[in-house]
């Protein structure tokens, strides 16, 4: 059965769909089947993976609405060599259009429910607002992973995401837990960076990730190209953070096992 991660942050641009789209890539390659959900109208972890969000008659808005099933949606990522659920801007719509429906806080993990046995992990890119969406992302998932940039404000906004995923436990999903919090686009040499890391230890301790991703222009590149860092220059730091992000979530689950 897959472990199903949530990547959340509503926070805008703090390197979430690079996560997802480089960490699925990286999983992939460690011979994991992999399932990356594109759930934020933005639909860049569907251009990430090589997949024209233009020219898609189906996405994940028609699977949330129930109007198509998820292996209809579902497309392969040749670059990424995992699987893919689009979206793009139609999918703005649905939290206005789920509004109606019965249980919409439990509609992406209905459809997941039917693919989960052909996968390792699946992953979800969640848009950069506490919504319906990303309910339905935390709702679906096993366990949350938040990526952060080390910044003034960054402790700030975990609140307000720990207190949205304490809800959702409550109400929506018993064992949902935060899997791990990871450092992106750091650069050691910036003090305010190391402060703010130091802290997040000091309050998630373990839970915060031992591989840190660092700033680099090549994980910036690779999505206009459609492809994942690693296809795109392999040796670059940026590429071996997220194998070496990779290897310790599978060390931390054997461990687990
Ligand atoms: P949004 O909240 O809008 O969905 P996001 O959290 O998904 O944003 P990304 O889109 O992954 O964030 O990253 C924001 C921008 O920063 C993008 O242009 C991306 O290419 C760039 N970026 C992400 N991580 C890194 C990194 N480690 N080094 C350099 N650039 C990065
Ligand atoms: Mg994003």
């Amino acid at each position: 059965m897959a472990k199903i991660l949530a990547i959340t942050n509503q926070k805008g641009g703090v390197g979430k769909t690079t996560t997802g789209v480089n960490l699925a890539a990286s999983l992939a390659a460690a011979n994991q089947r992999i399932l990356l959900v594109d759930l934020d109208p933005q639909g860049n972890a569907t251009m990430g993976s090589g997949i024209d969000k233009r020219g898609l008659g189906a996405t994940v808005y028609h699977v949330l609405l129930g109007a198509r099933s998820i292996t209809e949606v579902r497309a392969r990522s040749a670059s990424g060599e995992y699987d893919l659920i689009p979206a793009n801007r139609e999918l703005a719509g649905a939290e206005v259009e789920m509004v109606d429906i019965e249980r919409r806080e439990t509609r992406l993990k209905e459809a997941l429910a039917r693919v989960e046995r052909d996968y390792d992990f699946i992953l979800i890119d969640c848009p950069p607002a506490l919504n319906l969406l990303t309910v339905n992302g935390l709702t679906a998932a096993h366990a949350v992973m938040i990526p952060m940039q080390c910044e003034y404000y960054a402790l700030e906004g975990l609140s307000d995401l720990v207190a949205t995923i304490k809800k959702v436990r409550g109400h929506l999903n018993p064992g949902l837990h935060i899997e791990g919090l990871l450092r992106t686009m750091y650069d050691p040499r910036n003090t305010l960076a190391q402060q703010v890391s130091a802290q997040l230890i000091e309050h998630f301790g373990d839970k915060v990730y031992r591989t840190v991703i660092p700033r680099n222009v090549r994980l910036a590149e690779a999505p206009s190209f459609g492809v994942p860092a690693l296809k795109f220059d392999k040796n670059s730091k940026g590429a071996q953070a997220y194998i070496a992000l990779a290897g310790e979530m599978l060390n931390r689950t054997s461990q687990a096992a």
